[in-house]
């Protein structure tokens, strides 16, 4: 125990913790005034199509610039955002911001794009959500059968009737649905019985074994893919980076992918300098 070590070792920890819970807080306060000041912003990640190896679409990922923390990844702060609530109006303004920008793409280039959107399951508690979200739809205007939803799976929440409900409604609403980090949460296939998912995005624990040469990864690639095919929808591998997972998902038969190899998360000015899109004339 901590008292065993001493008494100056006790003291180290209580004071580390205070520092520690000093942080969080002015973290807290911070993310509070956020979206106010526009310190948050959306970057988007191209997917492929594996056949044609053209963008299909974007992933919209959140952004954090504190004049005085810096650049704070989504993975130090999502989770503070869960934490407090201040997730709800902050998934709400990545969403509108990502339907506003699909529409300016659909209105310059000609392809027919998809754009996903990460959806926290403390959102999807939220009663008003579907409503919220359909606001939104309006709003921007965008052509809803091109917007995805991504939800991850995690412990017990899952299970509730309140979260299927609300997926139907959200597909009702002409939305689609995908799994995030498919296989690495909460994954089970009743869920895919009951649940109305258009996507399976395969997470990059399994798209790293390509490379390590890790035969259980790959065999549960395939599996998987396999999985998705049955079930008559998208697989999608998540983090591709090299060209020999390239190689392996598209002779496995992957419908999308999306990763480094192809692109990192862009601003809409690289996106447009890139020429990766063709211009309407
Ligand atoms: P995610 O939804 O699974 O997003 C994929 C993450 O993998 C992104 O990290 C992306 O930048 C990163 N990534 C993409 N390709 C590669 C690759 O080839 N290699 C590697 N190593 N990483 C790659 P990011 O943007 O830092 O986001 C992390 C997580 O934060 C997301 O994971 C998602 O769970 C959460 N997140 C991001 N934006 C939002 C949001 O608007 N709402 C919610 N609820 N969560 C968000
Ligand atoms: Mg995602
Ligand atoms: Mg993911
Ligand atoms: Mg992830």
């Amino acid at each position: 125990s901590a008292k065993a070590k001493g008494k100056n070792q006790v003291v180290y920890c209580d004071e580390e913790m205070k520092e520690q819970t000093t942080k969080r807080l002015r973290l807290t306060n911070s993310l509070y005034r956020a979206l106010d000041k526009g310190e948050l912003y959306v970057m988007y990640q191209p997917q492929v199509d594996t056949k044609t190896r053209k963008v299909c679409g974007f992933e919209a990922l959140v952004r954090w610039n504190n004049p005085e923390y810096g650049l704070i990844p989504p993975l130090s702060f999502i989770p503070l955002a869960e934490q407090t609530g201040l997730i709800r109006p902050i998934g709400l303004f990545v969403l509108e911001e990502a339907c506003n920008q699909l529409v300016s793409f659909t209105s310059q280039f000609t392809e027919r794009l998809t754009m996903s959107v990460n959806l926290s399951l403390i959102q999807l508690k939220d009663s008003r959500i579907v409503e919220k979200i359909q606001e939104i739809l309006v709003r921007t205007d965008v052509d809803v059968s091109c917007v995805q939803i991504e939800i991850t799976e995690s412990a017990n929440f899952l299970d509730e009737p309140i979260l299927l409900q609300r997926l139907i409604e959200l597909k009702e609403l002409g939305l689609s649905i995908a799994i995030d980090d498919f296989g690495t949460g909460h994954s089970s296939f009743s869920r895919l019985k009951t649940y109305p998912i258009d996507q399976l995005k395969i997470d990059i624990e399994f798209v790293r074994g390509i490379s390590t040469g890790s035969e259980k990864d790959m065999a549960l690639i395939k599996s998987i893919i396999q999985i998705a095919k049955n079930l008559g929808i998208e697989a999608l591998a998540e983090g591709v980076e090299t060209e020999e997972q390239l190689q392996y998902l598209s002779e496995h038969d992957c419908d999308k992918l999306q990763g480094y190899y192809f692109s990192k998360p862009l601003e809409v000015e690289a996106i447009i300098q890139k020429n990766m899109l063709t211009p309407r004339n």
